[in-house]
């Protein structure tokens, strides 16, 4: 392991609590995101509209008094007082974000025009999750920020990748118009326990089809890749950044750069799961990305962030949970 670029010798004060706003924080990172800032002293305020995420990722934590819990959609605009915004809301699983694909666009470009908004009137500091889907079918590999990506503008992932896209946009124009303090996270796949068991992502759906005993379904002949990053490494990744100096804006990547094929995926989690199900191929999606890995130097360099958790490491504790939601029935 290198040394810390950053903090070598230097370790970073604790910061002082402050308000903080997490926009689709009762998903599946908002949710870990919000028990990591409640760890850490700070108020957390949580809007979501629920649309693709549960309150029972949140549920324990009612009743908290540093914790409040808002159904609100970002299309709408929001008035409230906060010092730091973790701007989160927006369907991510392909099977949610293309169920509505104008209101995916919608949340994308007007959350990001009504959350800006906010962090203008306020001063506050405002991070983006933006998407590895940015760098669409990537032509580049691994992706470096600089990349600009090989996006389909008008196909059926568009909705998310230039909604994505012309978030960033905003708020690199928030930045250059109005000075605010921004920081731009490109998120790559990202799992671990509070996924939905149903949203379609290959990690959920191999380990759902492996409990329950049916066919793991591989799309395409399994030999394209993704490179998955275990939830606690990307909560670390975010808040360092969040915390960074203020001419740190990104965009940076955050993820894991391991890089497996599904087919490896689908074999892994048939090992962890004890389970013989048979992988059967399904037709491949459209436009579905062939390669994908993260280049994360500027992570490093910039954050002094990298990611701790093998994907064996990862796999298990998400094996568990959704052994226990499957036990409840869910
Ligand atoms: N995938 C698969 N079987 C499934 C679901 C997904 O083989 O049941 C593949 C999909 O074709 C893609 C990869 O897994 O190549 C990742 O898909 P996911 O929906 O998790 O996210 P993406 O990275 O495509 O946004």
């Amino acid at each position: 392991m290198n040394s810390n670029p950053q903090s070598a010798g230097q370790p970073t004060p604790p910061a002082p609590p402050q308000r903080v706003l997490v926009t689709g924080g009762s998903g599946f990172i908002g949710s870990h995101l919000s028990r990591r800032l409640l760890a850490q002293g700070h108020e957390v305020l949580v809007v979501d509209n629920f649309y693709s995420s549960t309150r029972r990722n949140v549920q324990d934590l009612i009743g908290e008094p540093r914790f409040e819990l808002m159904r609100h959609d970002v299309t709408f605009p929001l008035y409230v007082e906060v010092d730091q915004i973790y701007h989160l809301a927006c369907p991510a699983s392909p099977v949610f974000y293309q169920r509505d694909p104008v209101q995916t666009t919608k949340t994308c470009v007007h959350g990001s025009i009504n959350m800006l908004g906010l962090a203008k009137r306020l001063g506050a500091r405002i991070l983006l999750t933006s998407t590895s889907e940015v760098y669409g079918d990537p032509l580049e590999h691994p992706q470096t920020e600089s990349y600009w990506g090989n996006v389909n503008p008008i196909g059926v992932r568009s909705c998310y990748d230039e909604g994505k896209r012309c978030a960033e946009t905003l708020f690199f124009d928030y930045y250059r118009q109005h000075q605010l303090p921004i920081k731009v996270a490109r998120v790559f796949n990202t799992y671990g326990p509070n996924m939905l068991p149903n949203d379609g992502r290959v990690v959920s759906s191999f380990i759902v089809q492996a409990l329950r005993g049916e066919p793991v379904t591989v799309y395409g002949d399994g030999s394209q890749t993704r490179s998955f990053c275990y939830v606690d490494d990307l909560i670390d990744g975010l808040i360092a950044f969040m915390n960074s100096p203020e001419q740190v804006t990104g965009p940076i990547n955050i993820g894991n750069p391991g890089e497996f094929t599904m087919l490896e995926l689908a074999k892994k989690v048939l090992t962890l799961t004890g389970s013989d199900c048979p992988i059967e191929n399904r037709p491949l999606r459209a436009d579905d990305p062939v390669r994908r890995k993260p280049d994360i130097g500027r992570a490093w360099e910039q954050l002094g962030w990298q990611p701790r958790i093998s994907l064996d490491d990862g796999l298990q504790p998400t094996v568990e949970y959704f052994r226990r939601e499957l036990a409840a029935g869910r």
